[in-house]
């Protein structure tokens, strides 16, 4: 029995030390105080009960919303010799009596249950039958009904304060703002706990916002250039680009699958269990994917269309890169998409108050898009974090934008929209200011407005730059009852007086190439890499054999550490990051034994 924290880091996960404020969290939890916990993902928040709950007397309860993952995070600490089980709706009754009976032994450090099974009556009965340790809800934030995960049966979990008062809780999340803290707080029955909260900065995510020229071409030279055997996810807002996105990668030469709620749930299953168990597979994605996906070597996340809000684009790009190593966020966006933005937002349901709140989102995620200073520093202010200004690690700090006065050429923009109606799309607009004589110029006498050809000396997709970024500032309204028509908005006013200036961004044409740090495994001699092939060889075996995936088995990172420091006995396997006793023991002597094997042929 172990009875430190420091020794089960070591001996069962294999890290030398805590990571931020773990060891905090794991001595209050320990002490048998109730705690919420706000962490980046990736930031190590399962430690932070999986610990106290191998520790601490009795069974550990693990409420997570997430069927589809419990058996491989069960998987994955069997390995690692925790003794650990799960009970959901994907069992059969018998496996669900062994469960049970080890529960009710006492076999059991660690239960992983969804919550609509904890609340049933029979479970709870059952949990007040045996001795537990903690309960751990992880996942807190889909107590919030704001919030995009919502779930019913989460509300129900404040009875574990009523039916369990001395089991200590510990709720976790990564969805940051105060909001939802509060809403957790209150219905977890947290307001006297302590809160943890973390940074909110995951600085090995490189991000980066590119204006759309040709999408597909973009995308492709971004993986070839920066990750071509790497496993990413692609989102896109619709199934049917999706679906195409999917094929045409597929077509490229990517092992790219689709995910959508179009499809059977078998089948989302299946991808979704490849993109866990194999390397280097693309998962293109509505925004239904992704949720908890603990895969830590998620290299890349793309998003061909804009995010809603600044907390989407936060939680889908931080499921890249949990494994510390460097990632990627790339995103392209261009006038279209600001359109569509805008227009949903003119249309959007729900009370006022809703609304207000969802523009606000909205115009914040433009925001981002539009600035040329750091683009780090914007989203952790966002959240309400203080960051230096600049990061080095964004696009904008690699490669700063340019900006122009764009004010005579706004000016013309605006004004072409009021001599017109107010009631026309930028193609139009911009034929307008072109001095283009076609039929539909003619028929709508638009050859004798004012502002017909005063825009010659912008070509074409500098016309579009100029109405993305006034659509973006919120300087022009799009009509959402239309096909998306242009209208002005009060800011427009003084700009269009001549009291105003603007600054507008010169749009880049070409991507930034990225300046990544440390690579897997771009900065190996031949000799390394033959030794990394081999490594990831055997590690690919094992997996098979143990039927996990392969970052159950070693993360990349611990695999590139035996390359760095070629341990050659049980010992010095220990102090390599990520082997602890248990794995050791499983796995120790295949790796060993390559590696020695290595070491004397090159001798
Ligand atoms: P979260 O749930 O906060 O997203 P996880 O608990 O999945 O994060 O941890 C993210 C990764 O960091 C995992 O691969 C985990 O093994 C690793 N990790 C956690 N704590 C430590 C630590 N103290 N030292 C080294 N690696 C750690
Ligand atoms: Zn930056």
């Amino acid at each position: 029995m172990m009875s430190n924290p420091e020794e089960v880091l070591s001996r069962v996960f294999g890290y030398q030390q805590f990571r931020g404020p773990q060891r905090e969290i794991i001595d209050e939890v320990m002490a048998g105080r109730n705690a919420l916990v706000l962490m980046p993902t990736g930031g190590g928040k399962s430690l932070c009960y999986q610990i106290p709950g191998m520790i601490r007397p009795g069974t550990a309860v693990v409420v997570s919303p997430l069927i589809a993952l419990m058996q491989d995070q069960v998987d994955a600490l069997r390995q690692a010799g925790v003794r650990a089980g799960f009970l959901n709706s994907s069992l059969m009754p018998d496996q669900q009596q062994a469960v049970i009976a080890e529960l009710r032994s006492g076999e059991l450090d660690l239960l992983y249950v969804a919550p609509e099974r904890l609340i049933q009556p029979a479970m709870l009965s059952l949990l007040r039958s045996v001795p537990l340790a903690l309960f751990a809800i992880d996942e807190a934030h889909c107590v919030s009904q704001w919030g995009h995960d919502f779930r019913a049966d989460y509300l129900q979990l404040s009875l574990l304060q009523s039916q369990f008062p001395e089991v200590p809780r510990i709720a976790l999340t990564a969805t940051a703002d105060d909001n939802t803290r509060a809403e957790i707080s209150d219905r977890l029955g947290l307001n006297e706990a302590r809160h943890f909260i973390s940074g909110f900065d995951r600085p090995n995510i490189q991000y980066r916002i590119t204006q759309k020229q040709n999408p597909r071409q973009q995308l492709l030279g971004f993986l070839r250039r920066e990750h071509p055997r790497d496993a990413g996810i692609v989102y896109c807002l619709s199934r049917r680009k999706v679906e195409d996105t999917a094929a045409w990668l597929t077509e490229q030469g990517f092992t790219a699958l689709p995910y959508h709620a179009g499809l059977s749930s078998e089948l989302r299953q299946h991808h979704q269990q490849r993109f866990l168990r194999e390397d280097g597979v693309i998962i293109v994605a509505t925004i239904a994917f992704g949720m908890g996906i603990d895969k830590p070597d998620v290299r890349f996340i793309v998003h061909l269309d804009l995010p809603k809000s600044i907390e989407a684009y936060y939680q889908e790009t931080g499921r890249a890169g949990r494994d510390g190593e460097p990632a990627t966020a790339w995103m392209v966006y261009g006038l279209q998409d600001v359109i569509k933005l805008r227009q949903m937002m003119e249309g959007s349901q729900g009370n006022e108050q809703y609304k207000r709140i969802e523009r606000g989102k909205l115009d914040a995620m433009l925001g981002l898009c539009e600035i040329s200073s750091c683009r780090r520093h914007a989203l952790l202010n966002y959240f309400g974090e203080d960051a230096p200004e600049r990061c080095g690690n964004c696009d904008a700090c690699l490669s700063p934008a340019e900006t122009w006065d764009g004010t005579d050429a706004a000016r013309k923009a605006l004004s072409c929209i009021y001599r017109t109606g107010q009631r026309f799309g930028v193609n139009h607009l911009i034929d307008v200011l072109h001095g283009v004589e076609n039929d539909k110029i003619f028929q709508n006498n638009h050859h004798q407005v004012s502002t017909h050809g005063i825009g010659k000396e912008l070509d074409r997709k500098t016309w579009q730059s100029v109405f993305r970024q006034l659509v973006a500032r919120a300087y022009i309204n799009v009509d959402h009852s239309t096909y998306g028509g242009l209208y002005l908005s009060e800011r427009a006013r003084p700009l269009l007086r001549g009291e105003e200036r603007i600054e507008l961004r010169l749009d880049v044409r070409e991507p930034v190439a990225s300046q990544q740090k440390r690579r897997i495994p771009d900065d190996m001699n031949t000799e390394d890499l033959r030794l990394w092939q081999a490594l990831k060889q055997c590690r690919k075996r094992l997996a098979e054999e143990f039927d996990v995936p392969s970052y159950v088995i070693f993360h990349d990172a611990t695999l590139r550490d035996m390359v760095q420091y070629r341990p050659l006995n049980a010992q010095q396997l220990l102090g390599i990051n990520g082997v602890g006793q248990g794995k050791l023991e499983k796995y120790g002597d295949a790796f060993l034994r390559l590696i020695n094997d290595h070491e004397q042929a090159i001798v």
